[in-house]
């Protein structure tokens, strides 16, 4: 083997070895930074090895596709906001499948075309092609889809219609017959006496995949789409390393099987936190009505709630022994992480003893509560798990729920007939006190409406969250 290409094997190596540990760190929150960086340097020189490795046609496109690609994704880091994350991860795993699509449409161009020196693709190579051309189309044409629900611009119901699967199936088994034949096809003298037809075969076949992404995307409801976009990451890194034994590119082979199986660990963590299987979420309609009749009794109104103001609540934390905070997707809509640091800070100067709770499923990503509590430098070992509190959880002096919905929602836990039945959730009806912050007694992501809010225990304060703690911030200083 060539010096320079042995050297560029070794770096992949290192470089593999450098993502399995960096993969390995972000398991914990106080080594997560450390283990990023770490799978960083190995990306850097996978690519420093790739770039030296004297395999690379003409530098003009690498440095072209770098400006453009570190360009938009700088501004794209700096402006979107940290709700929006679903999607803009949805949208990195999409480009990401596209990307790899175009790898393998690449290398059967340069086949179909005749600039490879030879019309016989060898019959791994043009297996490599196929699947990474499916499943990269599939990600791309997915992940677009799932980016428009999540972002507002396609209808987030799930779109369903008769014949559907039958549908998906028949599509399915086409492509797969598509493929067949043109892995059977693409070798040697069939190419050179017929192109036309392979070539045609060829694109019809990225259509029909792009097809199935959309088709098997749009039954599935808005609700149900991060752990759409988990499972589209985990394709995405498949469609990578398809793309890698395209390259016979070793660094891609392995990055992109790691990628593959974290994203299919996650979308199994995630259902499992949500009490869902996989294809009760492919399949099934969940969250789709919004504002349902409430569980127990009634529709309620403003009228049935203890509508409380800052000044009662500073009071109640003020003189508490112990106290739970829940954050929720609201505490990242009203960036209120930084105040809320400030008061639980000054509520521990007053001998409170502070926990936070952390749901794997609140916000709308997974790690979204610890990434926003990590920017307010919440120290780690006040973060704990609801299977840590919820045992205690009838000791505890107050529970403050700030802007959080389904995860404190009493009906996963006693009401069968409950979309949300099943799901683990923190049992803050079961404290002394709790107080929910939101701004009204609208539904959370899954739009069932919650019997907390009118519990005799139950204290709502309602408004902005950032707004509310300031005010119980002003007004905790003041006793
Ligand atoms: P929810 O979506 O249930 O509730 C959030 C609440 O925040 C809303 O009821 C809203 O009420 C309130 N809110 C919004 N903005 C503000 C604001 N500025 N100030 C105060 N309150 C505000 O969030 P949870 O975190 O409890 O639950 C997460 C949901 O997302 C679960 O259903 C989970 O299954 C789902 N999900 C999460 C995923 C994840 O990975 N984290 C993945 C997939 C799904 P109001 O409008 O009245 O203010």
């Amino acid at each position: 083997m060539e010096t320079r290409v042995l050297i560029m094997q070794l770096a992949y190596l290192l470089s593999a070895v450098l993502f399995i540990f960096g993969l390995k760190r972000l398991s914990h929150p106080d080594t997560a930074r450390g283990g990023n960086r770490l799978a960083a340097v190995g990306m850097l020189l996978a690519i420093v090895a790739t770039l030296g490795g004297g395999q690379i046609l003409t530098w003009q496109w690498i440095i072209a596709g770098l400006l453009i690609g570190g360009i938009s994704g700088g501004f794209m880091a700096r402006l979107v906001k940290m709700t929006a994350m679903p999607q803009m991860v949805g949208m990195f795993n999409g480009f990401g499948g596209l990307a790899s699509g175009l790898v393998a449409a690449a290398e059967f161009l340069r086949y179909s075309l005749g600039v490879a020196g030879t019309a016989d693709v060898p019959l791994d190579g043009s297996i490599s092609i196929m699947l990474g051309t499916l499943i990269g189309a599939v990600t791309f044409s997915g992940s677009m889809v799932a980016f428009g629900k999540l972002q507002g611009i396609v209808t987030e119901k799930a779109v369903k219609f008769k014949g559907q699967q039958f549908l998906n199936a028949s599509l399915f088994l086409g492509i797969i017959a598509v493929m067949v034949y043109l892995v059977l096809m693409t070798p040697g003298a069939i190419v050179a006496s017929n192109p036309g037809t392979v070539d045609l075969l060829y694109y019809v076949l990225w259509v029909a995949a792009m097809l199935l992404g959309v088709l098997l995307v749009i039954p599935i409801g808005g609700a149900d789409m991060p752990v759409v976009v988990s499972l589209l990451n985990s394709y995405s890194g498949l469609a990578a390393s398809a793309a890698g034994f395209v390259l016979s590119n070793n660094a891609l082979i392995i990055s992109g099987a790691l990628v593959g199986a974290s994203g299919l660990i996650l979308t199994r963590i995630m259902c499992k936190a949500m009490n869902r299987s996989l294809a009760n979420v492919i399949f099934g309609t969940f969250g789709q009505t919004t504002g349902k009749v409430l569980v127990k009794g009634e529709k309620r109104t403003m009228a049935d709630v203890n509508d409380v103001q800052p000044d009662d609540v500073a009071m109640l934390l003020a003189y508490a022994k112990q106290v739970v905070i829940v954050p929720g997707y609201g505490l990242a809509v009203a960036q209120a992480q930084h105040k809320l640091r400030e008061l639980c800070d000054n509520l521990e100067h007053r001998g409170v003893n502070v926990k936070y709770v952390v749901h794997p499923v609140a916000g709308r990503m997974p790690g979204h509560m610890n990434v926003l509590l990590a920017e307010a430098n919440v120290p780690y070992n006040q973060l704990y798990e609801p299977e840590d509190v919820n045992p205690d959880i009838a000791n505890v002096d107050a529970c403050l729920v700030v802007g959080a919905n389904d995860v404190v929602n009493p009906a996963a836990r006693d009401e069968p007939s409950s979309d949300l039945y099943g799901m683990p959730i923190i049992e803050v009806d079961r404290a002394k006190h709790c107080v929910v912050m939101k701004r009204s007694l609208n539904p959370g992501f899954a739009g069932v409406d919650n019997e907390l809010f009118y519990l005799r225990n139950t204290m709502m304060l309602f408004g902005d969250a950032a707004d509310s703690i300031g005010r119980i911030l002003e007004e905790v200083k003041q006793l």
